[in-house]
């Protein structure tokens, strides 16, 4: 398998400061793929700048200059949770650019698989504002290039950042051809991502949500992608798959609460990348969102790379979870979900 990363020194200079979305999270995840040697087995893929025109494909042209002009007076802050510094935007144009060259070099059979390892993050920024550490919605601008470029009848997106993709779904509610299923804590940041929010219009049902309670883990997370991501994808028939990849999900995150391990991310993306060999030629996608403990971060993007690879051995440094929570059921939550979605 050729598995290809994007990764370039421009994100880094996407300067946040103390911020926990800060350049060390791509460095540490760079770092530990040399350590592990898997940096070695991967293509580097040079991402190219995102045009304003391919920018404006999500967001509003007054936006775009908005955050152009934010960098250029030196950055601050565009939200409470927010922050830029003066190259910013140009971090943020190589960042959704990097996630279609990511698209591009798999669609055109350059590569099996790859993982646009870039920031800053995309999935909670709006048409016309930034929010959640996002700038530009680098996953949504992709899609919406891939529809055009390579005339896609239906893309799907999964997010399995700990937090609901509000931008994304935003952006194809009423768009029957991008079905976006998103796993998240709820209630949490940023609100949204309640079961009844199933698309609206010619969308209505390519949004599927799955809002779990806090404190669960690798056995929660595998039934809902057996039991509801599985037949929603197979259904669909979607031509790629892209994946908002969060590891803020991993039990050892500070910002969140769930239980997941680098093993459950690893069966989580075997799964993604069985639905994506079997209805999409292995068409597959992924772009880095969240994931703020800098070893569980590290250790689960190896461990989707490995995955992505063909590798059957994971390693998990970090184990299972070591906090003491309770297990949630989500027996009927599954349940009222496939009813919703008219999933036998
Ligand atoms: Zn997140």
């Amino acid at each position: 398998m050729k598995v290809g990363y994007v990764y370039d020194p421009i994100y880094l200079k996407h300067d946040t400061g103390g911020h926990v979305e800060n350049a060390g999270r791509l460095e540490a995840i760079i770092s530990h793929l040399e350590q592990t040697g898997l940096k070695q087995q991967l293509t580097l893929i040079k991402p190219r700048p995102a045009s304003a025109e391919e920018i404006a494909l999500v967001h509003d042209k007054q936006y775009i200059s908005h955050i152009q002009e934010a960098a250029q007076r030196g950055g601050g802050w565009l939200d409470a949770d927010t922050v830029t510094s003066p190259d910013s935007y140009q971090a943020a144009i190589y960042a959704a650019g990097g996630v279609i060259k990511a698209t591009e070099m798999v669609m055109d059979g350059e590569v099996n698989s790859a993982f646009a390892l870039v920031r800053p993050p995309g999935h909670h920024a709006l048409a016309y504002q930034a929010m959640g550490f996002c700038l530009f919605n680098n996953v949504a601008i992709a899609a919406k290039y891939a529809l055009a470029k390579y005339k896609l009848e239906r893309i799907m997106i999964i997010d399995f950042d700990v937090h609901h993709g509000n931008g994304t779904q935003e952006t194809f509610y009423d768009d029957p051809q991008v079905l976006y299923l998103s796993t998240h804590e709820y209630p949490f940041y940023p609100g949204t991502g309640g079961t009844g929010e199933t698309g609206s219009g010619a969308g209505e049902g390519t949004t599927v949500n799955i809002p779990l309670p806090a404190g669960c883990g690798d056995n929660e997370y595998l039934s809902v992608f057996e039991q509801i991501a599985t037949p929603v994808a197979k259904r669909f028939n979607p031509g790629l798959i892209l994946v908002s990849a969060g590891y803020d999900t991993h039990w050892a995150d500070g910002l969140a609460l769930m239980q997941v391990s680098v093993s459950g991310f690893a069966r989580m993306v075997a799964i993604i990348k069985g639905l994506a060999d079997e209805l999409c030629s292995g068409h597959l996608v992924f772009t880095l969102e969240g994931g703020y403990n800098l070893n569980a971060l590290a250790a689960s993007v190896n461990a989707t790379c490995a995955v992505l690879m063909g590798n059957s051995e994971i390693e998990d440094p970090l184990g299972p979870p070591s906090r003491d929570f309770g297990i949630p059921d989500i027996t009927r939550l599954i349940e009222s979900i496939k009813g919703i979605h008219n999933l036998a």
